[in-house]
């Protein structure tokens, strides 16, 4: 297939889970187990398609580099278990590691908590040329310290700050950053990878039958599966909250691992084809220099 076919098709796998304005969004309208039109017989067309999509992100991701002129933010949230290591492991594959960087956000040291609460998320920006990954972030701030509140407590803010309009204000303060980011040429794309309850059980018991997948299993996963719904309740409102048209949600099923590297390669593929990504034009007179290079090797 041509490349521009497989782009538009990136395009129209992407497009049905992307959200630009949180308005209308209700997490309820988005199933988790969705599949669009391919069953579980597509499963071996998905991975071709997906060893497609990844040569064609490496492709455009050379370009990035060598233009160096636009950066790339990739944001990934989610439950426990829903595959964003996985997610990121697959649809990165094809890519020179020299241009991409991934940071993952656990919880806050004593230095992290001792600053503002974008602080450690800023120092990992990614430079222009590359692409960032950040493997949880600053939406942690609107997710899980605002569904334990004794985390917000451990960030000693001034106690006059923390209002009940901390949550809105954090929400203003990261679409005002991701407004910034994009203003200043790098591109950002956020997703949410939707996992049932369901199926976050199926995998948790599959972690603790497996001897192999035992390290992945951690107790406290147990304890935050108890406040399901409290998640889900802060991950809506931060979607409706965030989303825009500069920087979209895309709200992706996530109980079927080969669908989320799809719809995510696809997304990433799209983002990057919206920019005008092209190998840097040769000066005169660099092509004299060339010239001349060649000239030199030519006469040994
Ligand atoms: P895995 O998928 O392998 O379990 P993980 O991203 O869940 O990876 P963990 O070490 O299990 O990594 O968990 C990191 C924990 O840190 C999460 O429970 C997350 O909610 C928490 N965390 C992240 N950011 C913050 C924050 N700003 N304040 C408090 N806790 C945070
Ligand atoms: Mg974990």
């Amino acid at each position: 297939m041509a490349k521009r076919e497989l782009i538009k098709n990136a395009r129209s796998v992407a497009k049905p889970f992307r959200v630009t304005d949180g308005k209308k969004f209700r997490l309820k309208d988005f199933d988790p187990g969705d599949t669009l039109q391919f069953g579980s017989e597509d499963k071996p067309r998905a991975k071709e398609a997906l060893a497609n999509g990844v040569e064609i992100l490496a492709e455009q991701q050379d370009m990035l580099y060598a233009q160096d002129r636009w950066g790339v933010l990739l944001i990934f949230q989610a439950m426990d278990a829903a595959g964003k290591d996985g997610t990121i492991k697959h649809v990165m594959s094809g890519i020179n590691p020299q241009g991409c960087q991934v940071y993952s956000f656990k919880s806050p040291s004593a230095e992290d908590l001792d600053h503002d609460f974008l602080w450690r998320c800023m120092k990992c920006l990614p430079e222009r040329g590359r692409i960032g990954i950040f493997n949880r972030s600053y939406y942690e701030e609107t997710l899980v310290v605002r569904v334990h509140r004794e985390f917000l407590a451990k960030q000693t803010l001034p106690p006059e700050l923390v209002t009940k309009h901390i949550w809105e204000e954090r929400f203003q303060d990261i679409r005002s950053v991701e407004r910034y980011l994009t203003r200043n040429g790098i591109l950002v794309r956020k997703f949410f990878l939707h996992v049932s309850k369901k199926e976050q059980k199926r995998r948790f018991l599959e972690r603790l039958d497996n001897p192999e997948k035992n390290w992945k299993f951690s107790a406290n996963d147990i304890k935050e599966r108890a406040f399901w719904g409290d998640y889900m309740s802060a991950y809506e409102e931060m979607i409706q909250e965030t989303a825009s048209k500069a920087a979209p949600w895309y709200v992706v099923p996530a109980d079927n691992k080969w669908f989320t590297r799809i719809v995510v390669a696809a997304a990433v593929i799209d983002a990057l084809a919206s920019l005008d990504l092209h190998y840097p034009k040769v000066s005169a007179e660099k092509l004299k220099e060339l010239a001349a290079a060649r000239q030199v090797l030519e006469k040994e």
